[in-house]
């Protein structure tokens, strides 16, 4: 951990975008995972990331959480932060959140518990757990629960909650971190409908106030939340658009339905 980690407040977003990947490529044994790519993500926009299996999608999350470090190209947060030059946890601690695949909540914890750990790891001071909260933190707390939709089930232990549920609490938690920008990868698989629908309306409230980048699989789901939708194929962009420009596009139709 650097001491000179950057502070969410000092993203410089005035001139641009909050996220910029220029020319970035990821080799893994001489195969090209990303290629070239370019990418530019506003602030408080909800964007879109589709594309095959291996296309790059996980492979870019991992570049911009700096799990992965690309052989070249350059990933900006905001004007001045250089990520290439933070670690993990600093790129967490400057701004940009991730939420995996499969939810990671501690099943034995209340859903306040998982919410109160998630406000200790943030300030990484674990003694914060066993102190009283003060009002304010309670104040926060009171408002993810509100947000993701759990505030009836404050008390329950997480692995009692639904699947969709423990997704919701898995954000919430992200939420406690407030970052500018939060990755999301799959956020619905395995969900009911309705639990679908809910999160579509729990990621559509959520941007503006932050900048959101999910990668998910089900179409009639970014459908139903996307403005901007970015494909990816082959580490490279193939075509960003509407969801009807991208699913009109016939070299999208042509990768989805496999050469
Ligand atoms: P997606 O998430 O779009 O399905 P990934 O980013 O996971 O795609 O993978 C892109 C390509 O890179 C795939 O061909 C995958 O097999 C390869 N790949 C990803 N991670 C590694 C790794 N650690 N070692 C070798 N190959 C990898
Ligand atoms: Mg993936």
């Amino acid at each position: 951990m650097s001491v000179m980690a950057p502070k969410p407040g000092e993203v410089d977003t005035t001139h641009g975008p909050i996220l910029y990947l220029e020319s970035v490529s990821v080799s893994f044994d001489g195969f090209k995972a990303l290629n070239n790519l370019s990418l530019y993500i506003d602030e408080g926009e909800l964007r879109c990331l589709i594309g095959p299996n291996g296309a790059g999608k996980t492979t870019l999350m991992d570049v911009i959480t700096g799990k992965t470090r690309p052989d070249t190209g350059s990933v900006f947060f905001g004007q001045t932060i250089d990520l290439l030059k933070l670690d993990e946890p600093d790129i967490a601690k400057a701004g940009i959140g991730r939420k995996f695949q499969k939810p990671t909540v501690f099943e034995k914890l209340s859903v306040f518990e998982n919410l109160e750990l998630a406000l200790a790891t943030n300030k990484g001071v674990w003694s914060t757990l066993f102190a009283k909260l003060n009002s304010e933190q309670k104040d926060r707390i009171a408002q993810v629960m509100q947000i993701i939709g759990l505030a009836e089930h404050w008390q329950q232990q997480a692995g009692a909650l639904s699947h969709g549920q423990k997704q919701w609490l898995e954000i919430g938690m992200l939420l406690m971190q407030e970052p500018k920008v939060m990755l999301v990868d799959e956020p619905v698989a395995g969900m009911t409908h309705q639990e679908i629908e809910r999160t579509a309306e729990l990621l559509l409230s959520l941007q503006g106030e932050r900048s959101i980048i999910v990668v998910e699989h089900d179409m009639e789901f970014v459908r139903s939340i996307a403005k901007r939708v970015t494909v990816l194929h082959e580490g490279s962009v193939l075509t960003e658009g509407t969801m009807d420009e991208v699913q009109n596009d016939p070299r999208v139709i042509q990768v989805y339905l496999g050469d």
